[in-house]
């Protein structure tokens, strides 16, 4: 099954595993290795000749048989020409960017992008003589290209605060600048959205979140488009990183049961997102599925759900008290990133140069995870009155 127009639930249920796998159990087994041998010299070399063509078995660093399967499932959900499977979500993020830009290009940076991602443009991007400036992705930014733009690179939703870019205006504008434009579409996962179908060319996920699921494993991926496919493979091979065997093994587990936790996730997130909506000590919401999240519209036209990861704003108050207020949640733990079956809080402070974040309250976001959605709700009503 490769047909990119087969229905989603069969897809994630199908793909990458074939009628029988070799030991005629259900999943593909986890593959070590390292050294792959070769019958003759001739064969050897003619697999080092294509070595950064997809499923060229030649060594383990290149991929093999579990992680080639992965890709193609990937690239397949995604509507993409090819993926390549990294070691966690960031890496995705900063290869892409490096196979994508070199020193003396400009690349546009939305304002609202993941922080380690803003924090890898200004440190090793601008070390390796990339200029780069940040936009207000909710904003025209066609003044904002030179003449030496080759990137675009945004998120959608925006990190912490969760406004929705128009996806497709983006994609066009960079393409007509002639720019490479790169997403983050780790919030959507591709159950939500498919950025390539609305124009962007490449897709980059942190595999660590939904896709695994359960807060085991770290994994990225990056999903590229016809064009830009077969020269991001070979930069990205050329860094010599790769997915660990096991979280290769976790994600394609984890994608089998993908569209239902989504759904679950953000049924929950509603429920969660709606019931601190009422609560005297919240003043804002920043949820894409709400109506008044800037950007809902295009939300509603460009994506089929909303995850489970969604931000408040509080009234302000002081220190002690948002402490008091995380300390007192027993069902919410605090710990970065997200995706996992657990629910988690976490403060943010929304770093932004293009467009100061100038709401006085504190931002918390929160991960809704699969405990009773009462007990979750009872834990959170206990606790809201220390931020009063
Ligand atoms: C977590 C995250 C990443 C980084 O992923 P890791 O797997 O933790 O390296 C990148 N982008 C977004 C939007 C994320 O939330």
């Amino acid at each position: 099954m490769t047909d990119q127009n087969l229905d989603l639930s069969d897809a994630l249920v199908h793909l990458g595993r074939g009628p029988r796998t070799p030991g005629r159990a259900v999943n593909l087994p986890i593959t070590q290795g390292s050294t792959m041998l070769f019958d003759t010299l001739a064969e050897f070399e003619a697999a080092r000749e294509a070595r950064y063509q997809p499923e060229t078995l030649y060594y383990g660093r290149y991929g093999n048989p579990a992680s080639f399967e992965l890709e193609k499932t990937i690239a397949t959900l995604e509507g993409g020409a090819g993926c390549i499977s990294v070691s966690a979500g960031l890496t995705a993020v900063t290869l892409a960017l490096m196979g994508a830009a070199k020193a003396g290009d400009h690349v546009l940076v939305a304002d609202t992008v993941y922080t380690p991602t803003r924090n890898f443009c200004d440190t090793v991007l601008q070390r390796y003589g990339v200029e780069v400036s940040y936009f207000d992705p909710m904003q025209d930014f066609a003044p904002h290209f030179r003449t030496n733009t080759t990137v675009v690179m945004f998120e959608a939703p925006g990190s912490g605060t969760f406004e929705v870019p128009d996806i497709p205006a983006i994609a066009a504008l960079a393409r007509a600048q002639g720019a490479i434009s790169i997403i983050d579409g780790t919030w959507a996962t591709p159950v939500f959205c498919q950025p390539l179908k609305l124009g962007v060319d490449v897709v980059v996920h942190s595999g660590s979140k939904y896709i695994g699921g359960h807060a085991d494993s770290m994994i990225g991926f990056i999903v590229c488009n016809e064009a830009t496919y077969a020269p991001m493979r070979k930069m990205v091979l050329a860094y010599g990183d790769k997915a660990g065997s096991q979280d290769v093994f976790l994600s394609m587990r984890g994608l089998r049961t993908l569209e239902m936790r989504m759904k679950a996730a953000e049924a929950a997130g509603y429920e969660i997102a709606s019931f601190l909506q009422d609560q005297p000590q919240i003043t804002r919401l920043l949820h894409p599925g709400f109506a008044d999240c800037p950007g809902h519209d295009f939300w509603r036209r460009d994506f089929t759900g909303a995850a489970g990861l969604f931000s408040v704003v509080t009234k302000p108050c002081s220190d002690l008290q948002l402490h008091a207020f995380v300390d007192a949640l027993e069902l919410f733990g605090v710990g970065v990133s997200w995706g996992g079956y657990e629910s988690l809080v976490l403060p943010v402070a929304p770093l932004r140069t293009a467009k100061p974040w100038d709401d006085p309250g504190r931002v918390l976001r929160f991960n809704v995870g699969f405990e009773n959605i009462d007990s979750l709700k009872a834990d959170l009503a206990r606790a809201l009155p220390l931020l009063d």
